[in-house]
């Protein structure tokens, strides 16, 4: 997106100077139109009251000649109060009327034949009421039928008609001028309500592509990462702010991951090489068995469970009969050989859960939980006896066989020590009853 090109920053600052031009040129506008728009209206209200002084100064002048009228005919000096009023308000329209029409060089050109026809109509009104007051009546009735008087206010209506044809003209498109003006305004706030809109639109439609969407690119791997060091790649190929954290988070991302899998490479070595130690530690490392060490601890957990829950326990400790002479004749490898296979073939016989022990040299000895003396007796047998039909290659037919010494731990026993002796004795009594046999004590 072509947005994307510039910083956040820019972005902000470039709507923010779009915004103050659009308002700027917006307020201008407006502010343009509604000026016009109060100035046509003072025309046309200026044009009105041209139009109500113009019927005031006819008016007045017809008042003004009533009074002079009604003071010929009655020499009533009573009717010479509406003549100076009519004359006096007459002159001040007139004064008005110049003064409104300032920048009409039409109106004015018509005020002043105006004001010329006006001034010849009062001065030939004062000159009958002058002679009718100086008794002089017949002359001023003789002034008065020259119809003078009655042509000057004709041309006076005749002026003040086309002053009013050319007021209601003006007026008229005044009236369109300022229709036409609200009628753009009207238009203009429609367009810029339309306008502004479109640019909240566009803005809401950038914002949410190239800042919304983008933050919940960013929110989705952060929380995949922070949840299960579940590294996705946040795909934001801005060249902004935004651009720029989620490279850098990729980058750290990536970065950490591998390091995590590689510590859960070393970690998993480490536990097998700990495990391993471990096995070994209670390992015989040439039968595979279990070594004495591992065989004191075991028995003295089985000891003390079996006179809690009083079960039965045995134990089983066999020697390899003559295995000095198997030595001296094959050889001690071939002698590691064989102790290899006896362990082999204990470990075949008895029970998984049967614990078997290299106890030293070449002596053994099997523990059996749950498991009463009779029961060992008969495990003992069959074991002598496997090892007894055990063919060893390598002895070339030498046959090998053991002797055993069965016991079941006993109320008095409170050490691994007197468990053993007895099986140790009965041992005893196997090898010096003839070897290859079983005893139980
Ligand atoms: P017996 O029937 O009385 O038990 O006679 P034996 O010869 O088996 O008994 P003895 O105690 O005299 O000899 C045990 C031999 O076992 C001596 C030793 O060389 C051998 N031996 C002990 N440990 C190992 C071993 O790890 N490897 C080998 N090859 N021989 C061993
Ligand atoms: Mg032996
Ligand atoms: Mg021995």
């Amino acid at each position: 997106m072509f947005f994307s090109n510039f910083s956040l920053r820019t972005r902000v600052f470039a709507f923010f100077i779009c915004l103050l031009v659009v308002s700027t040129f917006n307020f201008g506008m407006m502010t343009y139109l509604e000026n016009k728009s109060i100035n046509n209206f003072e025309q046309v209200t200026n044009t009105n009251s041209i139009l109500i002084l113009k019927g005031d100064l006819l008016d007045n002048i017809v008042n003004a000649e009533s009074g002079q009228r009604g003071y010929l005919i009655t020499s009533n000096k009573n009717y010479l109060n509406p003549f100076q009023n009519g004359k006096a308000k007459a002159q001040w329209s007139l004064n008005k009327l110049q003064e409104l029409t300032i920048s009409d060089p039409t109106q004015q050109e018509m005020l002043s034949a105006l004001e010329t026809l006006i001034d010849k109509k009062f001065s030939e009104m004062q000159t009958t009421i002058d002679l009718h007051f100086s008794g002089r009546k017949d002359e001023s009735i003789a002034l008065v039928n020259t119809n003078e008087g009655i042509e000057l206010m004709e041309r006076v209506r005749s002026i003040l008609q086309s002053l009013n044809d050319d007021l209601i003209y003006k007026r008229d498109i005044q009236q369109k001028e300022l229709i036409t003006l609200q009628e753009n305004m009207r238009l203009i706030f429609i367009f810029e309500l339309v306008f502004f809109a479109v640019v909240l639109l566009f803005l809401a439609l950038i914002v949410s592509k190239t800042i919304l969407q983008p933050i919940n690119k960013l929110i989705v791997s952060v929380k995949a990462f922070e949840l299960d060091r579940k590294f996705i790649p946040v795909q934001i190929s801005s060249r902004d702010e935004l651009g720029l954290l989620a490279q850098t988070f990729n980058n750290m991302a990536a970065k950490a991951s591998s390091a995590a899998s590689e510590m859960k490479g070393v970690i998993k070595k480490t536990e097998k090489q700990r495990d391993q130690a471990l096995i070994e530690s209670i390992s015989d490392p040439l039968t595979g068995l279990s070594n004495r060490k591992f065989m004191e601890v075991e028995l003295k957990k089985l000891m003390l469970s079996s006179k809690r829950y009083e079960t039965a326990l045995s134990l089983i400790m066999l020697d390899l009969d003559h295995f000095k002479k198997v030595n001296d004749t094959y050889g001690h490898v071939i002698g590691d050989l064989v102790l290899k296979r006896i362990s082999k073939l204990i470990k075949r016989t008895m029970r998984a859960c049967d614990l078997t022990i290299r106890y030293g040299g070449e002596e053994f000895i099997i523990v059996m939980d749950h498991t009463a003396s009779d029961e060992a007796m008969i495990k003992a047998e069959t074991l002598r006896k496997d090892v007894e039909g055990l063919e060893i290659e390598e002895l070339g037919g030498h046959p090998i066989t053991i002797s055993l010494g069965v016991t079941q731990l006993c109320q008095e026993d409170d050490s691994i020590e007197s468990f053993v002796a007895r099986a140790d004795e009965a041992l005893y009594k196997a090898k010096t009853s003839g070897r290859n046999q079983c005893q139980l004590i």
